[in-house]
Parts: C-alpha cells; sequence; structure tokens
C-alpha cells in the first residue's frame, strides 16, 4: 500500500492492512511525514478526514521506536478532545492502530470512577486521551505528571470553544512543558483560536482539507 512510503513501523503496516486501509488519505499524506520529522502543525479539518490516524500514527511510530523510560513515571502525549465519545473512538483507533507495539495508553473523561484512571496514570503512559474537565481535576489534585510530555494534540479546538470548555483548555495548557511538539486540529478558525494557535504552535506546518 501506499502507506508503505512513510518510514512506519512494520507492525503499524501490517495493522493498517488489516483494517484495509489501502491509501492515506489528504490529511494523512501531508501530515505523517511532517508529525513523523517532529513539525508542529495547524490542521484545519473535520472529523470523518482521517484526522485521528494522521495524527495518532506518527506518535505510533516514534514511540513504538523509542520506548517510554518507565522510570519517569510521566506521560509522553496527551490528547485533549472534547466529549467522551471522541475520547473513547480516538482510544479504540490508537489501540487497534498499535496492537504489537506494545505502548502504555489510557482514555479518561468524567462522569464514571477516578481511581482507576489515577491508578493508570501514576504507572507512566505513551498516550493518554483526554476531556478537559476530568484531565483539569487531575492536574489538581497532583494525580498526574507531565514533565516528560513530548506531544500535544489539541483535538477539535473549536468545539472546545462552542462547549465552553476554552478556560479549562488554557489551564491545562500552561501546566504543560514547554518543549514539546504541539499538534492543533479545529474545523474552523475563529479569531479565539487564532490566537491560541499563534501562542502555542512554534513554526507549524499548515494543513487544510
Ligand atoms: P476520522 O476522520 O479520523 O474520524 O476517520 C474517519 C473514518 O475513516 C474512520 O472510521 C477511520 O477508521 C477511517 N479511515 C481513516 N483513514 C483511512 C484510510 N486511509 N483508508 C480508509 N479508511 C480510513
Amino acid at each position: 500500500s501506499e502507506f508503505k512510503e512513510f518510514s512506519l513501523l512494520e507492525s503499524i503496516i501490517d495493522r493498517l492492512s488489516l483494517k484495509g486501509y489501502k491509501q492515506p488519505t489528504p490529511i494523512q499524506k501531508e501530515c505523517i511525514p511532517a508529525l513523523i520529522n517532529g513539525n508542529d502543525l495547524l490542521g484545519i479539518a473535520q472529523t470523518g478526514t482521517g484526522k485521528t490516524a494522521a495524527f495518532s500514527l506518527p506518535i505510533i511510530n516514534n514511540f513504538g521506536r523509542n520506548k517510554i523510560d518507565i522510570k519517569t513515571k510521566s506521560t509522553r502525549s496527551l490528547i485533549l478532545t472534547p466529549t467522551r465519545e471522541l475520547a473513547s473512538q480516538i482510544m479504540q483507533n490508537i489501540d487497534d492502530y498499535s496492537d504489537g507495539v506494545g505502548l502504555k495508553t489510557k482514555v479518561v473523561y468524567g462522569g464514571v470512577g477516578r481511581q482507576g484512571q489515577v491508578d493508570s496514570i501514576a504507572l507512566g503512559l505513551d498516550i493518554l486521551v483526554a476531556t478537559p474537565g476530568r484531565l483539569l481535576d487531575l492536574i489538581e489534585t497532583g494525580d498526574i505528571n507531565f514533565k516528560a510530555l513530548e506531544v500535544f494534540v489539541l483535538d477539535e479546538a473549536d468545539t472546545m470553544l462552542d462547549m465552553g470548555f476554552f478556560n479549562d483548555v488554557q489551564s491545562i495548557i500552561s501546566k504543560l512543558p514547554k518543549n514539546r511538539q504541539t499538534l492543533l486540529f479545529s474545523a474552523t478558525m475563529p479569531a479565539e483560536i487564532e490566537v491560541l494557535a499563534e501562542a502555542i504552535l512554534t513554526d507549524p506546518i499548515k494543513i487544510q482539507i
């Protein structure tokens, strides 16, 4: 498949063939090489374009090549998304794409028990998918540490704004280390998101689908 043209781990290529993905979508063609390379990214794209694989395949690939130092007990990448449905879907996709790579992953959202989430996070995670309210709660109680965070993905930034999560999102971002790779996805670019993008992205690749 055309996925072979990206330098992705063999086990990822195998999972994609099993899922029947024959070729990358336009956003995947542009994002995957840029993200493997470590660039920041501004993606103006809706759900349905294949954006989940566009951001998660490079993370899985880069972490699969360079395994977590479990002694740090930190979270290596954070994917922040507005709703528990989106969070669950993203986690399912990631667990599916990364089968066989051996990453530690966890999804957290509100409205369900907290202790199981705390216990998983405490051991150190490669990939955490979270909604803003519960994550901020976990940060405020000191139950999560981002000192070794490498990649931050802000998904559906305009929906965060529409749902009134913008202050929470800004508080969360203020707690993350500055030295990291940052990806921002939004279907539209209202002024507030333009300003945020300007503040948190460094020389981003811009992709509009
Ligand atoms: P997303 O925009 O990330 O929500 O993805 C939309 C749907 O497209 C999901 O059901 C994915 O499993 C599927 N998908 C993503 N990338 C590909 C691909 N390259 N080929 C076929 N299906 C894909």
